[in-house]
């Protein structure tokens, strides 16, 4: 199933840490989630790009400063790589649903830029999301897909098997999978 992957793009929230309806607008409401931080250091072992791909509109609707989404993903870098992972490059979307901008998912935007930094074809990468949204983007950029049922994960069940994505528990288990690989 992971044959020949050379990148896995990751979504923030719902995937790495807790979601919330109310946004992630501090560095204390940033909580990891059951196995996160054991399965990036398991993948942080493989030859493979890591890359984290978000859409954070909470700074379009003012919901968050551009200073504390820093702190975030400062508390989240150092919580990651203090444990032997490895995130190679963060990209965000900070607009709003209007804007009608190229990165915001369900488009492609920001794989197609991750995939041409790390000079790699679309289909090479793999985006791991637990919306239907991060799926539609996956297979708009020609990447792969697959979903965790972790966050907002099990509501998209059934996109995923219309889109025919494959359905992991979590990352912990994607990660498994991905480094008992031949
Ligand atoms: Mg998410
Ligand atoms: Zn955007």
């Amino acid at each position: 199933m992971f044959a020949d992957v050379r990148a896995i793009l990751l979504d923030r929230d719902g995937v790495i840490n807790v979601e919330s309806d109310a946004f992630i607008k501090s560095p204390n409401e940033w909580v990891p989630l059951p196995g996160v931080i054991e399965a990036v250091a398991a993948l942080s072992t493989q030859s493979v790009r890591i890359a984290i791909c978000s859409n954070q509109s909470g700074i379009a609707r003012n919901k968050i400063s551009g200073a504390n989404l820093s702190a975030i993903h400062r508390k989240m870098f150092h919580t990651l790589v203090s444990a032997g992972g490895r995130i190679d490059v963060m990209r965000y979307c900070p607009h709003g649903p209007d804007e009608n901008c190229r990165c915001r998912k369900p488009r492609g935007g920001m794989i197609l830029d991750l995939c041409r930094t790390f000079n790699l074809h679309p289909k090479d990468a793999l985006v791991i999301g637990d919306a239907e949204r991060d799926l539609v983007a996956a297979l708009d950029a020609g990447s792969r897909a697959a979903l965790v049922r972790t966050g907002r994960g099990l509501e998209a069940e059934r996109s995923a098997r219309r889109l025919q994505v494959p359905v992991f528990d979590d990352l912990l288990s994607i990660a498994t999978e991905f480094i008992r690989q031949p």
